[in-house]
């Protein structure tokens, strides 16, 4: 961890947008009222850095500064609509490769909500950087779009057995991973089977799978029966926002980007443009990701004081922001930071704060093949084109292009569901097809010489737009049929 002469711990600070600084500075004052030794150094990110042209959003200076410093305390941070700009916060993620993202909730004193007195407290771990997230778009067709589900064994396995590890760290005692495996089998189940894999490994942790509509379902209809919950990246996004509603909304949800390298700690919300420098938000979000930034940095009494200093803040309720008591009759944030402050050092007797111990961070193996099959085959390959042809004259078509070549037509798909040879089924087509050859022998490999020689006769007759090798891996197929494809 980098340290200045004096021994003070360097910090990246990024205020951000919107409601950013003014969150920012609340907590900045908070902790430097703990007396912990910390030097920021404040960084820019975001709105202003786009509106001076840079795409990214993120300065070569603020990279630089968090190499260096490897912690992170950062506001929300703006990402224009319909500019092409990809969101700063998430290009900070990924390019930090902080691969899991912590988002815990707790029932907190004079903040009622419908679930107030049923003791909810639970973590959402995301995984951070894969999945839809991966941000690869393509226009297939002029009327079709592809974003492509990207989901390693390894990324799998660094979420997996961080969540593991929080829990031991936190003293909980049970955890679910929520995937849609039952539809994805290859992508959302790569979460799910490396769940099952680890899972004996931590024998003390009751260990569950639930799929996640379902886990939407319970979170709205019993959220106490969960401690924390694993799950991917797009799936995390969207149950850490509801769960964050579970105890009284975005004005109370922290969270920590972690990876092996560096952490960024930043409040669930975003920059609430409407509120900004009108000082009435809620700054305990990012207070309390600041508190995690502590435990990270090894400053477990002063993350103490200030979670036991919020508890006696919201417990006597004398001093209350707008979103939990209304805009009209509200404190400022100024008044909320300044009461936090003067909490210091104060302990509620009903409002417990865990015990935590430090967050072990698991070894996983750098090496870029990260699973290592004895043997793989490539069997076949899907070519997509496009056609507004009708199936049934498209079908015949194609068998007669691959006549005389190793491949025959297995079937063709629209959006995933078979359409020729027909099924009987009534399906709206668009002009996306997806047209599966495979190898008419059960033995031997295809050739990439076979394939590009497939693939020329089918485009003297069709536009094609992707390919898909058809793979084994041990004897397994490593894709999926098509709805209605035996
Ligand atoms: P948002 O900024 O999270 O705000 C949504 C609503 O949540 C607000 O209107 C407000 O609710 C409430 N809220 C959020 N933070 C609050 C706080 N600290 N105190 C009190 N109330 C709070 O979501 P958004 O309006 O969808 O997004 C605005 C911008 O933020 C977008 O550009 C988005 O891309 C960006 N964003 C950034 C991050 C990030 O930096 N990690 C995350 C999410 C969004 P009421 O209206 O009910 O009062």
């Amino acid at each position: 961890m980098a340290q200045t002469a004096t021994n003070k711990r360097l910090v990246t600070l990024i205020p951000g947008d919107g409601i950013g600084p003014e969150a920012v500075n609340a907590t900045r004052r908070i902790i430097e009222a703990t007396g912990v030794p910390i030097e920021w150094e404040v960084c820019e990110a975001g709105a202003n850095v786009f509106k001076k042209g840079l795409e990214s959003g993120v300065p070569a200076e603020t990279i630089e500064s968090i190499r260096r410093t490897r912690v992170v305390l950062k506001g929300p941070l703006e990402t224009p609509v319909g500019y092409g700009e990809k969101s700063a916060n998430v290009t900070l993620r990924k390019l930090f490769e902080t691969y899991a993202n912590i988002r815990p909730v707790r029932e907190l004193p004079g903040v009622p909500t419908p679930y107030s007195g049923r003791n909810i407290d639970l973590v959402v771990v995301r995984e951070n950087v894969e999945d839809l997230y991966a941000g690869i778009e393509h226009m297939q067709t002029p009327g079709v779009a592809q974003c492509l589900k990207l989901i390693s064994r390894k990324g799998c396995e660094k979420v997996v057995r961080l969540a593991f590890e929080l829990c031991r760290a936190e003293g909980r005692k049970k955890i679910h991973c929520a995937t849609k495996s039952n539809i994805m089998k290859l992508t959302e189940g790569m979460l799910k089977r490396t769940f099952e894999a680890i899972a004996p490994e931590y024998p003390d942790i009751e260990a569950q799978h639930i799929i996640i509509d379902n886990c939407a379902h319970q979170l709205v209809k019993r959220p106490e029966q969960f401690e924390v919950i694993v799950t991917t990246n797009m799936n995390g996004d969207i149950i850490s926002d509801l769960t964050s509603a579970l105890i009284g909304g975005l004005g109370f949800a922290p969270s920590a980007n972690i990876g092996n390298d560096v952490a960024i700690f930043e409040a669930v919300h975003g920059s609430a443009p409407k509120y900004a420098g009108k000082n009435v938000i809620n700054p305990t979000a990012v207070l309390w990701s600041g508190i995690f930034m502590l435990r990270h940095i090894g400053e477990f009494e002063a993350a103490a004081a200030i979670e036991h200093a919020i508890l006696v803040t919201l417990e006597e309720g004398k001093v209350r922001t707008g979103d939990v008591v209304g805009y009209d009759k509200c404190n400022s944030t100024t008044e909320y930071t300044d009461a936090i402050i003067s909490n210091l050092g104060r302990k509620s007797e009903r409002w417990l704060v865990r015990d935590y111990k430090p967050l072990k961070l698991p070894q996983v193996s750098k090496e870029f093949d990260f699973v290592k099959p004895q043997s793989r085959r490539v069997i076949g390959v899907d070519i997509f084109i496009e056609t507004s042809k009708q199936p049934e004259e498209v079908g015949p078509k194609l068998e007669e292009i691959c006549a005389n070549t190793p491949l025959k037509l297995k079937m063709m798909s629209n959006r995933g569901t078979k359409v020729y040879t027909p099924t009987g089924a009534i399906t709206d087509c668009v002009d996306h097809f997806r047209c599966r050859f495979i190898l008419r022998s059960n033995d031997g490999e295809l050739t990439d010489a076979q394939l590009i020689d497939l693939l020329q006769r089918v485009s003297s007759e069709f536009r094609w737009m992707h390919i898909e090798k058809l793979q084994e891996f041990d004897g397994q197929p490593g894709f999926t049929k098509a709805q209605g494809e035996d």
